[in-house]
């Protein structure tokens, strides 16, 4: 049995993990941490009634009782580098699902955790359909390099654009290189209405409740255009993905960038 810890679990995404963890066969939820919550009903907290353990309000102290083999973190973009630096000092994997950590944060963590030598992985998105999104539109940029980027997100997200469409970004930055696209005299008479610019191609973030997780791609060429879109109407899309990354981890032996580098050829 994988024996996980989650963190961040009174969150909205940490629940649905603690819920995942608690269902699967091959898993057990040890404990879940999350701040300013130490010993209230982790049953109670992620609506789990037959759970009988109590949420720890420190992730070292966590760490430290449980030792887990995998720390599951669903926390926010400011605290989420050091939980990971954390996690791994304590000789515990982190799958983490929090986004908002830049490259160099990214490159540090794996390089410690190389020194370490731990595995473990920093998905940014774990919904399978919204990493085949990525890989069919890297496949349509060959074809088509003009391209904006829409994502849309309920209104409570701190960070944007989200990390999923930065991965979508930077994957097709790969294929159809800095391509400054729109006509070059263009003005904005709404300062930012064109969206942010990332290798000459736009990416745009609605922020709206009603909302989870929504992308789309749009290419544009002579006389056609192509529309790829996903969308992860519960947070449960996230989990059959989040799973899949807890195993692939547990028999892995170096931290990976992105679930696709696990689950695809
Ligand atoms: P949320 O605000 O509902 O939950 C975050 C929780 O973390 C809160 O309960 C908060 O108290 C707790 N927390 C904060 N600091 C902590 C710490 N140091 N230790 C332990 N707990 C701490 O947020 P959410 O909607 O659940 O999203 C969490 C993160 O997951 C965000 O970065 C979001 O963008 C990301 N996300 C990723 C995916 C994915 O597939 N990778 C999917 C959805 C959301």
């Amino acid at each position: 049995m994988i024996k996980v810890v989650v963190a961040g679990a009174a969150g909205r995404m940490g629940q649905e993990s603690c819920r995942a963890v608690w269902r699967s066969q091959d898993m057990v939820l040890a404990g879940a941490v999350d701040t300013g919550r130490d010993g209230e009903s982790l049953g109670k907290v992620a609506g789990i009634e037959d759970v009988d353990l109590k949420l720890f309000g420190d992730l070292e102290t966590a760490l430290k009782e449980l030792k887990p083999d995998i720390l599951v973190d669903f926390t926010n973009p400011e605290v989420v580098f050091d939980n990971v630096k954390l996690t791994l000092n304590n000789n515990v994997r982190p799958v983490v699902g929090t986004t908002g950590m830049s490259t160099e944060q990214i490159e540090e963590i794996k390089n410690l955790a190389k020194d370490k030598g731990l595995s473990g992985l920093i998905a940014p998105n774990f919904a399978i359909g919204a990493l085949l999104m990525i890989k069919f539109a890297t496949m349509a940029a060959k074809h088509f390099p003009h391209v904006e980027i829409i994502e849309l997100h309920h209104d409570q997200k701190v960070d944007a654009p989200s990390g999923t469409a930065i991965k979508t970004a930077e994957a097709l930055a790969e294929v159809r290189g800095n391509l400054r696209q729109g006509l070059p005299t263009e003005y904005e008479e709404i300062e930012g209405v064109r969206g942010g610019d990332f290798e000459g191609m736009r990416v745009h973030s609605v922020r709206l409740p009603g909302h989870v997780a929504h992308q789309e791609v749009i290419f544009g060429g002579t006389g056609q255009t192509l529309t790829i879109r996903h969308d992860s109407i519960s947070r449960e899309s996230f989990m059959p993905g989040l799973l899949m990354g807890i195993r692939k981890v547990i028999d892995s032996n170096e931290l990976v960038y992105g679930l696709e580098n696990l689950i695809f050829e």
